[in-house]
């Protein structure tokens, strides 16, 4: 679904958006989830100018400084022994491609792991490892031969009928049984969102990231946690995979990385998996001076003391507000999320996936409320998702929740 304005947008402020007359629009969303903080933070306009004014672009041969202090930033807060970085993308998309070549020139082996339901992007490759069965059907020539997709801890339509805690994780057990069919050394690496974005904001029950470490180290797979949506403070976490104490090797990193929106991608990893020539990796405008300008501001910002405490206080306040709402209208099976990054899953009186309804409320949220919101089109399409800049007030998150209800009221 997609939401059209007749109108034009001319300038952002905070979280909003407005259009020739001068009318404000509330984003709920932070764009596509990648304007961490809001349209315009001062402090990331302010170094971006200055570098824009002073050297917008050299060759990446000498972007090295540039660059270093960036991964060492993004180093500083990352979990499980990751030291070194690859910064020579513009997208999540390549930044993905970058680290399943990695482990799959570490490794020697081919093969791909990645969840159903699961987004890591448009290019061919990336379409081709997404286990988005909806989307790779119009597409089934994407190049991603050796990947394998198993099922998503998905329970609130667990794929098999079971619940927790008495499931057994038949999940893992899926897992496990592909690496088998696979034939064993076959499998480079498995590749998560740690909470499934795009898929309808799925987070995998506790004990599950342990259980497919130990999978992962059993099988010498390279585990590939891919944070282009819940990196960089989203969940209230430097990354999520500290939140859910996934201990990736590898942390693939765009969209909020950019702060304000500049297009950026990074790839953290340990230091023995730092194996990739310059060459065999690298984009005429990855690590443009824009974009890691952008990062490393982004980083100062969101790494100063107290402002992922207040991201987590802020999540709080956004996750019990929408509880409640999911408490009071039947139509919302579940409101599930952490920190800033959260959905509602709308469904019929069957408890079925309602994407049509779930669609009406981000229209009527757009045309009404003037509030932006967006749906979860590479899932079943009934998860509307609330996802305000790391930067919004309690105030304009109350806004958000406020206009919200109002839709809901309507479509009820
Ligand atoms: N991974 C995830 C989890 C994403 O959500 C996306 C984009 N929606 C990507 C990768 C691809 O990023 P990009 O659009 O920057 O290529």
């Amino acid at each position: 679904m997609q939401t059209v304005t007749k109108e034009r947008f001319r300038y952002g402020r905070g979280i909003q958006l407005i259009d020739d007359s001068g009318v404000a629009y509330i984003d709920g969303v932070s764009g596509t989830f990648n304007l961490s903080l809001g349209y315009n933070h001062p402090h990331v306009v302010e170094k971006v100018q200055e570098q824009v004014g002073n050297l917008a672009h050299m060759s990446s041969t000498f972007t090295e400084p540039y660059v270093n202090e960036v991964l060492a930033h993004l180093t500083e807060y990352a979990p499980n022994g990751i030291d070194a970085g690859w910064m020579r993308d513009i997208t999540g998309s390549t930044a993905n491609e970058c680290a399943t070549k990695i482990a799959q020139k570490y490794t020697g082996a081919s093969d791909i792991i990645s969840l159903f339901l699961s987004h890591h992007g448009q290019t061919q490759f990336a379409t081709g490892i997404s286990g988005n069965a909806f989307r790779r059907k119009k597409f089934p020539n994407s190049s991603a031969p050796n990947s394998l997709h198993v099922p998503a801890p998905y329970c609130y339509r667990c794929p098999f009928n079971s619940s927790r805690p008495d499931c057994g994780f038949q999940c893992i057990e899926a897992i496990s049984d592909s690496i088998e069919y696979a034939s064993s050394g076959s499998v480079a690496c498995m590749i998560i969102e740690p909470i499934l974005g795009n898929g309808g904001n799925i987070i995998p029950p506790e004990g599950y990231f342990q259980l497919l470490r130990k999978l992962c180290d059993e099988h010498h797979i390279i585990l590939i946690a891919d944070e282009v949506q819940t990196g960089i403070g989203r969940t209230g976490y430097m990354y999520a995979s500290e939140l859910f104490d996934i201990k990736p090797d590898i942390i693939t990193l765009a969209k909020g990385l950019g702060g304000i929106g500049v297009p950026v991608a990074a790839v953290i990893m340990q230091s023995r998996l730092d194996v990739l020539e310059k060459h065999e990796h690298s984009f005429t405008s990855g690590s443009n001076l824009i974009s890691v300008t952008a990062a490393k501001a982004t980083m100062e910002v969101v790494s100063e003391p107290g402002f992922l405490d207040k991201v987590k206080w802020k999540g709080e306040i956004l996750g019990n507000l929408l509880e409640g709402l999911a408490e009071k209208y039947s139509f919302i099976g579940e409101a599930r999320g952490v920190g800033l990054m959260w959905g509602l899953e709308i469904v019929d009186r069957d408890d079925a996936p309602d994407v049509a309804k779930a669609n009406a409320i981000i229209e009527q949220a757009f045309s009404d409320q003037h509030l932006i919101l967006r749906g979860s089109r590479y899932g079943f399409g009934n998860v509307v998702k609330v996802r305000p800049s790391l930067t919004a007030t309690e105030d304009e998150i109350v806004e958000i929740v406020g206009r919200l209800e109002a839709v809901l009221r309507n479509v009820g």
